[in-house]
């Protein structure tokens, strides 16, 4: 399948999990593909095993305005244009307000919101300047809809993510370049999956009318739907993605 017709993609936190299960989903469907990741040897192992052709890593931390430049920079360098970019790399840093640290607010805060606006400004930028439309994919969350305990930090991220998709989506939408987020429930990533797995099966599951986690193919079918074509008309949008844990 050719899906995503050669298109050129930039992902960040594509080292594992839902970036990595994109990446090569991408890759599959005729994308190149760019990995930007704090872990650079693992961003290139990926790209490695996906296929060392198609997909290069890149090291880079979403924070840095300085980093996100140059991750851009080289995509366009190595495959002559960016036409997709996934907002993808997250971290938690989960307590309750209480005990919660400025650090801790801030680290969270830098990652999601401000490295996504990041990701978002220089290819907005870049995609402007190609004339040939794009698609700009924020990796949110159910967190940022409902709330959840213990993060508040990550809930305001997410919930952030879609207000500046949203005004964003107005600014480039005569230019063909769509703005959307996805808002995935509970997925069976190394960032889930570190959580006890009695508090998974006594809590977390029965939370989930499909009774199980998401899989992390499952979301990179969303992405890859998103940065094809035949969603081009589909902006401003946050598609929840959560096994019927949140309907809206
Ligand atoms: P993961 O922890 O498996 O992978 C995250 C990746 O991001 C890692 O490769 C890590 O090195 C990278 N990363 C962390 N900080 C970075 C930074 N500053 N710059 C660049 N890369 C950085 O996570 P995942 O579960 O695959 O989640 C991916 C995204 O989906 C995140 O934004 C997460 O918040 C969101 N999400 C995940 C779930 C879930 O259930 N797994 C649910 C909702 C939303």
């Amino acid at each position: 399948m050719n899906l995503l017709n050669d298109k050129v993609a930039v992902i960040t936190g594509a080292a594992r999990g839902i970036g990595e299960a994109t990446a090569r989903l991408f890759a599959d469907n005729g994308a190149r593909v760019v990995i930007g990741d704090l872990d650079l040897a693992a961003a290139e192992q990926a790209a490695k095993e996906i296929d060392p052709e198609r997909v290069h890593g890149f090291g880079c931390d979403v924070a840095d305005p300085g980093q996100v430049t140059a991750l851009l920079a080289f995509a366009r360098e190595e495959f002559g244009s960016v036409d997709v970019v996934v907002n993808n790399a997250g971290i938690t840093r989960d307590a309750t307000l209480k005990k919660m640290t400025v650090d801790q607010f801030d680290q969270v805060v830098a990652v999601h919101l401000r490295g996504a606006w990041l990701g978002t400004q220089a290819a907005a930028e870049a995609m402007r300047a190609q004339g040939s439309g794009g698609a700009i994919i924020n990796m949110s969350s159910i967190s940022g809809k409902v709330g959840f305990f213990g993060q508040t930090n990550y809930s305001a991220a997410k919930a952030g993510m879609h207000g500046f998709s949203k005004a964003l989506a107005y600014e480039v939408a005569r230019k063909g370049v769509t703005v959307n987020t996805i808002s995935p429930g509970y997925i069976g990533t190394k960032m889930v999956l570190a959580i006890p797995k009695d508090v998974l099966d006594s809590k977390i599951l029965p939370q989930i009318p499909m009774g199980r986690l998401g899989k992390p193919d499952e979301v990179a079918g969303l992405c890859a739907y998103l940065a094809s074509d035949e969603a081009a008309f589909v902006t401003g949008a946050n598609i929840a993605i959560n096994g019927g844990q949140h309907m809206q």
